[in-house]
């Protein structure tokens, strides 16, 4: 590992605040290394750690005498370490019975910070979000995932429109990661797959009081089809698949015990991780129990969350692969391959096949889903596994999803909340009342504040399109369709996430002529800022990115779309805290529960959702709007296509006859005095209500403690 530069003794630990991505939500310390070097921490896109790396020696020596610095230096390291000592915590209070409990968090993609890139959308944000917030909590959570050493791809819009994926590898030396140490002083963890070994090697993580473990496999140890085995999120065939899934279920048991943790709850996000399950039993088994008694402890203390309501999104994998991986692993469970079979069966579209989602439905007391509506979804969905239960009863709870306040609130929006709200409000963010006096905030200051993020978005986008101009010389026609046109004056719809069919990015341009009709309006302009990526495999995702950026360099819309390339974390702080509405349009029941609305809303962005997901329990009539066929019976007799047209027609209403009017209506000192109570109540609905606070606490009441409970005894 290369040695960072020698900073000065009185400054040295900001080395060990870089190291732990508590830094990213606490915005003390984020301006304190911002303060460092402001082109560099820009440059870098945020990450201390090349700040670090990166800074002149001359710069250190400065700052280590500067007074302001120091004083800001001390308050931050103070902070570091009261909120990571023994400082009182909510679960410590909750739960003093519990206090030696831990819970492993297992995930196959977490979405941390920008620099770390192992997440490719909703599922690996929500893991980020929950590690921060379980930390924050005091809950002794401990994450296991893989370590991509490509991540996930960077996104390269072509002339054409076509999506180019572009894998960079990771430079370990410039992430906030580190080598686990382990007690024996071994350097890797053996990972039986199939007939053959894997050796892993492991990587730390500190994310506040959290400890993420990362799985390596690129290592000279291994055979080059196994380094590679780990190297890229979501690559490559079933095949690679279930080998990447045994080394992260039966891998991530190994190395925690190699690690000497033994954790009293083990929850699995998805189905990606299930085979955990399988090793588990496997331990009691060594230990002479016999299945039923192994698989009954292991259900106890297991908890799973399912993410899907798409059936063929849950991973399923033929009888072929389960003999290949596991014909010698059956019998260390003490079964035969028709009862090790029956663990996982399932009809799949293709067959049969054994599906990891069931594999833990199978293995697990305490399941969720991830909105109210989901859970429904879910029961229905699943029913079959529990033949004899009414719909209600099978065990499936809901948990809405939430996100990391902190992480997500702007700094600007921040600093309004901390004179309004309380100094102190980031403590209380889940607390109802608090929110209450967001009303208290005056229209033209927040009208203010909130045309300052917009500023601060175009500034981000026309930044990034000089550097495609200067680096790769881009065409001066892709510069305006990645948005140098835009308006800052303009209505600014935002639109960023996964592009995949299901999230119907171009519903809004089902009537090409009524949509120029709206954006092009001179009184009343429009505009759309756009962000994405598709899958590498997903062409319908891929074309509908094409079908966009080619409407973005069309003069018939007069620079009224952006596609803003590479969606990430980075791009998704300024998308959310920037634009003025966020637009959501997935066709229903498809989407779980999202949560880029939630990020927007908490910032003053009110959401223009279809009724799906989280919406139906956030919504409330004044603080965004709804459009849309709803879930339910009237849903069930319309063809997609008649879906789509007549959800398309609806958001076309609903924009001419109460979005862009109400935004446009002005009062005579120019603030749009009906708009900024929408933004109010959106803040002030959802805010306290779709935080990971109030999940994490769900996790904690409704399936940690009982699951503790029961395996303590
Ligand atoms: C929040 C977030 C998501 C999830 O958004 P959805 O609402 O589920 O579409 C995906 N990607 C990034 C980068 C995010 O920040």
């Amino acid at each position: 590992m290369k040695q960072l530069l020698e900073i000065p003794q009185r400054i040295n630990r900001l080395e060990e605040l870089a190291y732990n991505l508590w830094w990213s939500w606490h915005p003390e310390a984020r301006s304190l290394f911002e303060a460092l070097d402001r082109p560099l921490w820009k440059q870098t896109n945020h990450n201390p750690v090349k700040v670090l790396q990166g800074l002149a020696k001359e710069r250190f020596k400065e700052v280590a005498e500067d007074p302001t610095f120091l004083r800001r230096y001390d308050a931050v390291i103070k902070a570091l370490d009261t909120d990571l000592g023994s400082r009182p915590t909510w679960f410590g209070e909750r739960f003093p019975d519990l206090s030696s409990a831990s819970i492993a968090y297992f995930s196959a993609e977490f979405g941390l910070h920008n620099s770390l890139p192992i997440y490719s959308g909703g599922l690996g944000l929500l893991a980020g979000d929950h590690c921060k917030e379980a930390g924050d909590l005091g809950i002794p959570l401990i994450g296991v995932g893989f370590l991509y050493p490509q991540g996930y791809f960077h996104q390269k819009i072509q002339a054409d429109g076509w999506q180019e994926p572009i894998y960079r590898p990771l430079d370990l030396n410039a992430v906030a990661i580190r080598p686990a140490q382990f007690p024996s002083g071994q350097a890797l963890v053996e990972v039986p797959v199939g007939p053959r070994s894997i050796y892993i090697k492991v990587w730390e993580v500190r994310v506040g009081r959290v400890r993420l473990y990362l799985m390596d496999t690129d290592v000279p140890e291994n055979a080059p089809w196994d380094r590679e085995l780990s190297a890229r999120l979501y690559g490559g065939d079933q095949e690679l698949r279930i080998r990447q899934e045994i080394v992260l279920g039966i891998g991530g048991v190994r190395l925690l015990r190699a690690l000497g943790i033994h954790p009293t709850v083990w929850h699995c996000n998805e189905g990606h991780t299930s085979f955990q399950m399988l090793e588990r039993i496997r331990e009691g088994v060594a230990a002479g129990k016999r299945f039923e008694e192994a698989a009954e402890s292991v259900r106890k203390s297991s908890i799973f969350t399912t993410h899907t309501p798409v059936p063929a999104g849950h991973d399923a994998f033929p009888a072929a692969l389960i003999e290949k991986y596991f014909s010698n692993y059956w019998p260390m469970l003490g079964l035969d391959q028709a009862r090790f079979w029956e663990l996982g069966r399932h009809p799949e579209p293709w067959g049969e096949a054994f599906n990891m989602t069931v594999l833990a439905f199978h293995l697990t007391e305490g399941r969720n889903a991830v909105s109210q509506l989901h859970g429904e979804v879910s029961r229905k969905m699943w029913q079959h596994l529990w033949p004899n239960t009414d719909v209600e009863k099978v065990p499936i709870i809901s948990i809405t999803n939430g996100i990391h306040t902190p992480t997500w609130v702007a700094p600007e929006m921040n600093e309004l909340y901390k004179k309004y709200l309380s100094p102190d409000w980031v403590h209380h963010h889940d607390e109802p009342t608090l929110w209450q006096r967001v009303m208290d905030v005056p229209d033209d200051l927040l009208w203010e504040t909130r045309q300052q993020l917009k500023r601060k978005l175009l500034g981000f986008i026309r930044e990034r399109a000089r550097t495609s101009w200067t680096e790769d010389r881009a065409d001066p026609i892709q510069l305006l369709a990645a948005g140098t046109l835009l308006d800052p004056e303009a209505l600014t719809i935002g639109f960023a996430r996964r592009f995949t069919a299901y999230k119907r990015a171009t519903l809004l341009f089902q009537n090409l002529e009524r949509l120029k009709k709206i954006l092009g309006n001179r009184w009343r302009p429009v505009q759309i800022v756009f962000a994405g990526k598709a899958h590498p495999a997903d062409e319908v995702g891929k074309r509908y990115i094409q079908q966009i950026y080619t409407l973005a360099k069309d003069s018939g819309l007069a620079g009224h779309i952006a596609f803003v390339e590479n969606y990430d974390m980075h791009v998704a702080h300024f998308f959310i805290q920037g634009v003025d509405i966020w637009m959501n349009t997935p066709r229903a029941p498809l989407e779980a529960s999202g949560t880029s609305g939630m990020k927007a809303s908490l910032n003053g962005v009110p959401q223009l959702s279809i009724f799906d997901g989280w919406w139906p329990e956030g919504y409330n009539g004044s603080n965004g709007w709804t459009f849309g066929v709803k879930p339910g019976p009237s849903l069930q007799n319309l063809s997609p296509e008649m879906q789509d047209t007549s959800d398309a027609e609806e958001l076309y209403s609903i924009l001419e006859n109460e979005v862009i009017p109400l935004y446009y209506r002005r009062d005579a000192d120019g603030v749009p005095r009906g708009w900024i109570q929408t933004v109010k109540e959106a803040i002030r609905t959802v805010a306290p209500f779709f935080c990971a606070r109030r999940m994490v606490k769900e996790y904690a009441d409704k399936l940690y403690a009982p699951a503790a409970r029961q395996s303590k005894e």
